[in-house]
């Protein structure tokens, strides 16, 4: 739904990468998210003030990159349970004095259902270097080999808490990107998928979206889910108000008449009546949905 018709490949730009951290619990994806972000504050950005929105966005050697800030895997398997495809590149991360664990390879699904290239980030080598060989041997067996061992996956070996290899996973991200060519139209309304939402108590239902393709503007007439309404206000990670916002950017949005879930697609429209029907229609088909369940 999200992509519409095949758009015309002339309309399509460059757009950043959109990136999530995957791996068994206590092997660094925490660490390794607030390390890219406290390294990479975009240029012009005022010393690191930042608000947890549920994605945040850094600047590489002048090119943006989206980080997913939910490291876990149920919010992933939500999103894909409701036909969600927001990332492109999944990073999973593997603890080098733990080894390969169930959520290891529950991530390794994950990435193989969602059909998106992985980079390996080995990590903790501060601690436990002499394992290395060890950890390449594992997720080889888990059908993930190393380029160095003819395979084709790209192991980066890092020190998520150190800082070590961290650079050079970024630009690992980069190549592929370079590679993948993720692009998008950004003239064109806007339409992406719910990463995060809450009802405030002082300002009502609060959204994250992440920007798949074309701009939102503020003011623009939005469904999101069965929810709909203007948007009122938009601000990006650094809670810094915004006019616009193209493909890949992840914004908090207010000015919804509910609270959506996240997984769920929205779409702006240069009307507010027509997004109030198609949000109507939705949640008249998602009652009746419910209804036959709980009837059957
Ligand atoms: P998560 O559960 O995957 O998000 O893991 P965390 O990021 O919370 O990390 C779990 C623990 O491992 C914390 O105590 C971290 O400080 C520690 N840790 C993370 N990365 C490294 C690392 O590169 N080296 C070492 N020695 N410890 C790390």
């Amino acid at each position: 739904e999200q992509m519409d018709v095949e758009e015309d490949a002339s309309l399509l730009t460059e757009r950043p990468p959109v990136i999530t951290i995957m791996g068994h619990v206590d092997h660094g994806k925490t660490t390794l998210l607030d390390t890219i972000r406290k390294a990479h504050v975009t240029e012009g950005e005022f010393g690191g003030i930042t608000q947890h929105i549920g994605a945040y966005q850094v600047s590489v050697k002048g090119k943006k990159v989206t980080f997913l800030d939910t490291p876990g895997h149920e919010a992933f398997t939500a999103m894909r349970a409701r036909g969600a495809k927001v990332t492109d590149v999944v990073i999973i991360v593997v603890a080098a004095d733990d080894g390969v664990m169930p959520q290891t390879k529950e991530a390794i699904d994950h990435a193989k259902a969602a059909g998106v290239p992985v980079i390996v980030a080995v990590n903790k080598i501060d601690k436990a270097e002499a394992n290395i060989d060890r950890i390449m041997s594992e997720m080889s067996d888990n059908g993930l080999m190393p380029e160095e061992w003819g395979g084709n996956t790209i192991f980066t070996k890092i020190s998520a808490k150190v800082g070590t290899g961290v650079p050079e996973l970024l630009e690992t991200i980069l190549v592929l990107s370079e590679v993948e060519d993720f692009r998008a139209n950004p003239n064109k309304m806007a339409s992406g998928t719910v990463i995060e939402a809450k009802l405030d108590k002082g300002r009502g239902p609060v959204a994250t979206l992440l920007i798949q393709n074309g701009t939102l503007h503020a003011g623009d007439a939005v469904v999101v889910g069965t929810s709909f309404g203007r948007v009122r206000k938009m601000v990006d990670d650094h809670g810094r108000e915004l006019k616009q916002a193209g493909p890949s950017s992840p914004v908090e949005i207010i000015g919804l008449n509910s609270v959506p879930v996240a997984g769920d697609i929205f779409k702006a429209f240069d009307s507010e009546k027509k997004a109030r029907q198609i949000a109507e229609t939705r949640l008249n088909k998602r009652i009746e949905q419910e209804r036959s369940v709980s009837s059957a």
